[in-house]
């Protein structure tokens, strides 16, 4: 192709078409020289398996690339830097803010069959990982040396790695231990320009230049594609112990958790549903009691067994003071293992059950947690909506299933979900503290920042990205970008 061939830079006259060059019989003949035939797919069956994550986001790509190694994404964004098609990276595709969806068609790349563990360190606490390993597989691998990486997405049997640091993913470890960026210590990124870098360092601290590792995890695929990944690990806590505490309403839940925190206690993840979970999936808990209490807390502590039998004790005495109705200590693993199945099916069964379903995770301070779930009866009946709430309640981290019947107004509903984060915004908040923005959330993005920190994240776009060719469409619209 000759350079006159490519499309021009475009003008803000010219902002009504994206500036992408389609996928011509002469670029995929590059593509399957550069990076070998096989890694290259125009099946209909693979093109449809790539056109979404797990939010309604939708976009049928061009060409599906699997990438087996580094070279071959240098290669292809080498590629699409030249002949200026759009390049969406995907690891499984469980992404609930669309962001893995290409939505302006071109390439997806997928970095599930990136999948090796280089390394697991014991001496120097680190491993190093490819992006397209399993999470799950990550804390196995950790834990098979005495090691442990915390991050728990509740996803983490099907989400990759790689995923996890494009979208910050947390967990409910969170409240204890962070979430994904506070275990990574390095990248290996190739940017949109075809150029690789390294980012980090292998060791416990390193202060030299801009943290471009920080940057990179959470820019949810927009600024580079990450190929390595250079993980801090720590020893595994010996054991773990669970409690449930059955409170007659949120508002007690809430305050009981307020209460756990402030005591000088560090549990290792505080869970919640509310009444109207507790209505879906009440009648799979392994407890009786549980179905028709008004709140659900399900308090974990971990280390040493001597040290956490006295913490689970306080815990539960702490929830008792703030009106719970029952606490049940240590359930058996057996029963442990059901809870966390129970509130990982949550979510399922809530878009099941709705004709419209909107899941937000907002994140409010932890003095606010109470008061923001008391104001939700009222947005529900001001908005005709049924709002089911769950979450990782130890770190303000609320999921906040908006659903509405068939019958009603798209505008009410969008009015609704704008009054809530509204809400969320006033009391100190965030209005995503996992998902991320991808599309679903984009709308909203001038809720939250101010224009200034837009027109500054657009420019380090613009600086690793110049033709808006990575992942386009994401956390900005592109014609705003430009
Ligand atoms: C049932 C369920 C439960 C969930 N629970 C949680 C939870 O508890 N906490 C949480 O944080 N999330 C949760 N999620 C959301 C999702 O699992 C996370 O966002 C996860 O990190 C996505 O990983 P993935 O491999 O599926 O990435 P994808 O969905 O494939 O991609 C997500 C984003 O990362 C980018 N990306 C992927 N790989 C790379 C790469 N190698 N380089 C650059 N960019 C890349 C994509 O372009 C996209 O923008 C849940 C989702 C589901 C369906």
């Amino acid at each position: 192709m000759q350079k006159t061939d490519l499309p021009k830079k475009l003008s803000m006259s010219d902002k009504t078409r994206p500036p992408y060059q389609a996928l011509t019989p002469e670029i995929l003949a590059a593509l399957r020289d550069a990076l070998g035939p096989e890694a290259v797919s125009t099946h209909p069956e693979k093109l449809g398996e790539c056109a979404q994550d797990a939010s309604h986001t939708r976009g049928v790509p061009e060409v599906v690339i699997t990438a087996r190694c580094e070279e071959q994404v240098v290669r292809l964004l080498d590629l699409a830097h030249r002949y200026r098609f759009p390049v969406t990276p995907r690891g499984m595709g469980t992404g609930l803010a669309g962001g893995a969806s290409p939505i302006h068609g071109g390439v997806v790349l997928s970095l599930a069959a990136m999948n090796r563990i280089l390394t697991v360190d014991p001496v120097n606490l680190i491993a190093v990982v490819e992006p397209g390993v399993v999470t799950a597989e990550v804390k196995r691998a950790a834990k098979a040396h005495g090691l442990y990486y915390p991050p728990d997405p509740a996803s983490l049997d099907t989400c990759s790695i790689g995923g996890n640091a494009a979208t910050n993913a947390g967990g409910p470890s969170c409240v204890k231990y962070g979430v994904t960026r506070d275990y990574i210590l390095g990248l290996d990124v190739v940017l949109p320009t075809g150029r690789l870098i390294r980012t980090g360092v292998l060791t416990r601290k390193g202060v030299v230049g801009y943290d471009l590792t920080r940057l990179i995890v959470g820019s949810e695929g927009t600024l580079g594609v990450i190929t390595k990944l250079i993980l801090k690990l720590i020893p595994h806590p010996p054991a773990v112990t669970t409690l449930v505490a059955l409170f007659p309403d949120m508002t007690h839940a809430m305050k009981a958790v307020t209460g756990i925190l402030t005591a000088g206690l560090v549990p290792a993840a505080v869970e919640f549903l509310d009444r109207r979970c507790l209505e879906l999936v009440g009648d799979l808990l392994p407890f009786e009691e549980a179905q028709d209490a008004g709140s659900f807390l399900l308090v974990e502590a971990d280390g040493h067994p001597e040290v956490i039998a006295r913490e689970i004790e306080r815990m539960g005495l702490v929830c008792v003071d703030h009106g719970a109705r029952e606490v049940l200590m240590a359930p058996d693993a057996a029963k442990r293992d059901r809870l966390w199945a129970v509130r990982k099916e949550v979510s399922l069964r809530i878009e099941h059950s709705a004709a419209v379903y909107i899941p937000e995770d907002v994140v409010v301070p932890l003095g606010e947690i109470a008061g923001f779930i008391q104001c939700i009866p009222e947005m529900e009946a001001r908005f005709d909506l049924k709002i089911y709430c769950f979450g990782h309640a130890g770190d303000g981290n609320i999921h906040l299933n908006i659903t509405a019947c068939e019958e009603c107004r798209p505008e009410q509903v969008e009015e609704g979900v704008r009054a809530l984060l509204a809400e969320v915004l006033r009391r100190g908040g965030t209005i995503s503290g996992e998902h991320g923005v991808g599309v679903a959330k984009q709308r909203y993005l001038p809720m939250e920042l101010d224009p200034e920190s837009i027109r500054l994240q657009m420019g380090l776009k613009r600086l690793f990205d110049p033709h808006f060719i990575l992942n386009p469409g994401k956390i900005f619209p592109w014609s705003e970008a430009l």
